[in-house]
C-alpha cells in the first residue's frame, strides 16, 4: 500500500482515503493482517494493523524492507497533453517501464488546455495512475508527475543541463535513436521530448533543437504518440537502463 510519506522514526501510521477503504472495503482486512507499506521516496515497511476505526486504519511499522533498486538511467518523459485515454495509457506504461520524471506540456497543436492549478482533477488523476501502476509493477517508488508547463519553459528548463537530451520527430531523416544509442556510452540523465497527436510545428522543432535537443527518429512508421512515448522508454531501459537481470553496471 501507498502512503506519502512513512516517519522512520514512528512506531505506527493512521491510513485513511482510498488505500484505507481498499483495505477494509475490498480486501477485507481487519486487526492482525500483515501488509507492504511504500511511500514516495521509496522507504518500505512490513507493517501490521494495530486498529480500524471507520474509515480510517492504524497500522504498526514492524520493520524495514528493502525495496527493489530503480533504474540507474534516469528517463524523464516531456509528453505533449494527449486525449485523456492516451495520456492515461502513456501515464500507466511510462511508470511500470521505470521512468523517473513525467512532465507534462501544452504545445501549438496540443487539443487540451494545460491546467496548472495543481489541484484539478487531471493531475490528481495522473498521480493515483502513477502510484496504482508502480505498485502493481512492484517500483520502489512512483515517478514523478509534474504539472503542465507549455513547451517553450520545458525547453529552458533544460537549456543548461548536459543529460542527453532528444526530440522524438517522425520528420527526421538524418538521426535515429539506436543509431545514437548505439554510438554512445550509457548516459546519467536523458530528457525525451514526445509531440501531441497533431505533432510539433517546425517552428517548434527549431526551438526545442536551439534548446539543445536532438531530433531523432523512430523508423519510417508514423506511430501515434503514445506509442512512440512507451517504445521510446522500452528502448532506452533495454540499452541503457535496467530491463534485464543484468545487475546495473
Ligand atoms: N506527423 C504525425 C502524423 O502525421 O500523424 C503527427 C505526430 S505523431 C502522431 C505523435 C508524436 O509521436 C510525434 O510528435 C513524435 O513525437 C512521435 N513519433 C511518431 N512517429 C515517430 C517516428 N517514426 N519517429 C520519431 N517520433 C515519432
Amino acid at each position: 500500500f501507498f502512503v506519502e510519506h512513512i516517519p522512520s522514526q514512528g512506531e505506527s501510521l493512521v491510513i485513511k482515503g482510498s488505500e484505507a477503504r481498499h483495505m477494509i472495503r475490498v480486501l477485507r482486512m481487519g486487526v492482525g493482517d500483515s501488509l507492504i507499506l511504500m511511500d514516495r521516496k521509496g522507504t518500505r515497511f512490513q507493517s501490521r494493523i494495530a486498529s480500524v476505526q471507520g474509515q480510517e486504519v492504524t497500522v504498526l511499522l514492524e520493520k524495514p524492507v528493502p525495496a527493489p533498486p530503480e533504474s540507474p538511467t534516469e528517463i524523464i518523459l516531456c509528453q505533449a497533453l494527449l486525449k485523456a485515454r492516451a495520456m492515461d495509457f502513456v501515464i500507466e506504461k511510462a511508470s511500470e517501464l521505470g521512468v523517473h520524471r513525467i512532465l507534462p506540456f501544452a504545445s501549438q497543436r496540443t487539443v487540451v488546455r494545460a491546467d496548472h492549478d495543481p489541484s484539478t482533477s487531471r493531475v490528481r488523476h495522473w498521480r493515483e495512475i502513477a502510484v496504482s501502476a508502480s505498485k502493481q509493477s512492484n517500483r520502489a517508488k512512483p515517478p514523478d508527475v509534474a504539472l503542465p508547463c507549455r513547451l517553450p519553459a520545458l525547453v529552458d528548463q533544460w537549456q543548461d543541463e548536459r543529460a542527453f537530451k532528444v526530440l522524438l520527430w517522425e520528420d527526421e531523416r538524418s538521426h535515429d535513436l539506436k543509431a545514437l544509442l548505439r554510438s554512445s556510452a550509457p548516459l546519467k540523465t536523458i530528457v525525451g521530448i514526445i509531440g501531441p497527436e497533431g505533432g510539433f510545428s517546425v517552428e517548434e522543432v527549431d526551438r526545442v533543437r536551439q534548446g539543445g535537443f536532438l531530433p531523432v527518429s523512430l523508423g519510417h512508421r508514423v506511430l501515434r504518440a503514445e506509442t512512440a512515448a512507451v517504445t521510446f522508454v522500452a528502448i532506452l531501459q533495454y540499452e541503457w537502463g535496467d530491463l534485464s537481470l543484468i545487475p546495473p553496471t
